[in-house]
């Protein structure tokens, strides 16, 4: 496409190299002596909400930018989090999809959105000549600058949250293009990169890091000799990090597995802190990144071991099992769903048949899951098998339906002896009401037969 010189902005630098959609605005914001809050006037209205800029998805808006920019529409999509669907995430039905660290946190009134501190790497700050913020540094999979290390969290000197960006009605000063070169609250600028060595935790997970990312650069993971979509492998192995983080469980599994990874100088998590993967801190995000990228190797050889070693019992910690991507489903996967009582309905159907015909009745719920979990029979003792509360106490609510006259008495009776035919077809219908009884299955069936009887006598009287 060709702008018309009047249609551009009158700075309008290129973005920098992996830089974010929303820092490359604000440069430009910057290069025109606009603040954020002005320069929003003049971005298009984009489709949809979002009040962060890099999760944008508005062809408009990017067609708009691009030509006032200068830069191909593409490019400028490009750059936010839009073209990441069915790459880094599957859908985006929320504005937090997978792997995306959120810019807002929840707050409280009056001002319900804050902003949360964005991961950044002061040292790359430092030694950029222009600073900007990396599109990449949002991913909760890349919580390592390769050149610099772990991520920064927050101020490394104050502790203030980092952000250059302002949400809602924040204050707009502390936001802007010098957020890029030193910390608003304490005004230490960004420091000089220091090389060190990188510990074993580090270089764990930058390789994982950068598997994932030549992944999404290929838009397919090599994993266990088969080409996975990088979607749906990103999918399963938030599916296990998500597992990790579980509040009830997922410090034992992290134990667990950081025991096969001595090296890593196994702390004891404490620094997991609550909520999604994507509100953890960078240490906390490569840990979890570590652990969860050994779990998902040889699918699910490890995962077995673990939920047999720790007693942890599967749909606790996988709870959408019948949503893993395709890779992850397995026989051993699928069996660990039957140890576990999710018993598919034709079996529970041939194993009740089954304990009838041995037993000459149907046998009760408790009996069916002794019998299938065991293999015992229940005795089979006729007419003296004990009659369950619940059917006795149905018995006695419709002989108390209408005692007025013996007439209705005489009625109920009869009811009751046509309801034991249809339930016992084999009890002798002349013995005593109460011997009856006695000889009545108590299984879950009788129960809705006696409530429509029930519910007929009450309305004949
Ligand atoms: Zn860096
Ligand atoms: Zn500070």
């Amino acid at each position: 496409m060709t702008a018309q010189p009047s249609q551009l902005w009158p700075v309008h630098s290129k973005p920098l190299v992996g830089e974010a959609l929303s820092s490359w605005l604000l440069r430009i914001a910057d290069g025109n002596g606009l603040d954020q809050r002005s320069f929003k006037r003049y971005l298009p209205k984009a489709h949809g909400t979002s009040a962060d800029l890099d999760l944008i998805d508005d062809e408009a808006f990017f067609t708009a930018i691009a030509t006032w920019s200068a830069i191909p529409p593409e490019h400028v999509a490009a750059l936010g989090f839009a073209r990441d669907e069915g790459l880094v995430f599957i859908q985006k039905a929320t504005d937090h999809p997978d792997w995306i660290i959120p810019r807002d946190r929840l707050g409280t009134w009056p001002e319900k959105r804050h902003v949360a501190s964005q991961p950044f790497c002061p040292a790359c700050f430092a030694s950029d000549v222009t600073p900007y913020y990396r599109k990449v540094w949002r991913y909760a999979f890349h919580p390592i600058c390769p050149e610099h290390g772990f991520l920064a969290d927050r101020c490394p000197r104050c502790g203030a949250p980092f952000s250059y960006l302002a949400l809602g009605s924040a204050s707009w000063s502390r936001y802007g293009a010098h957020a890029l070169r030193h910390c608003t609250a304490c005004g230490t600028p960004f420091a000089k990169p220091q090389h060190g060595t990188f510990d074993a935790l580090e270089q764990g997970a930058i390789a994982i890091q950068s598997a994932l990312m030549n992944g999404l650069a290929a838009g397919w993971m090599q994993h266990g000799g088969k080409s996975i979509p990088i979607a749906l492998f990103l999918r399963g192995l938030h599916i296990v990090a998500e597992a990790l983080l579980n509040p009830e469980h997922g410090r034992t599994m992290c134990a667990w597995v950081a025991a096969h990874h001595p090296e890593l100088a196994y702390s004891d998590f404490s620094f997991l802190g609550e909520g999604t993967l994507e509100r953890q801190t960078s240490v906390a995000r490569a840990w979890v990144l570590v652990l969860a990228y050994w779990l998902v190797q040889d699918w699910p050889k490890h995962w077995i071991a673990l939920l047999q070693e720790t007693g942890i019992r599967s749909p606790t910690c996988l709870p959408h099992q019948k949503f893993l991507p395709a890779w992850m489903h397995s026989d051993e996967i699928a069996q660990l769903c039957i140890r576990e009582n999710r018993r598919s309905p034709e079996e529970i159907a041939s194993a009740k048949k089954l304990l009838a015909k041995l037993r000459n009745y149907p046998p009760n719920n408790a009996e069916l899951t002794t019998f299938m979990n065991t293999g015992v029979v229940p005795p089979f003792k006729p007419r003296t098998r004990p009659i369950s509360p619940e059917v006795r106490q149905a018995f006695s609510r419709q002989l108390q339906v209408n005692p007025g006259t013996a007439e209705s008495a005489q009625k109920c009776e009869d009811s009751l002896r046509q309801c034991v035919r249809e339930l016992y077809p084999t009890a002798l219908v002349d013995d005593p009401l109460s011997e009856l009884l006695e000889d009545m299955d108590d299984t879950e069936t009788s129960l809705p037969i006696l409530k429509r009887q029930q519910r007929s006598l009450r309305g004949k009287s």
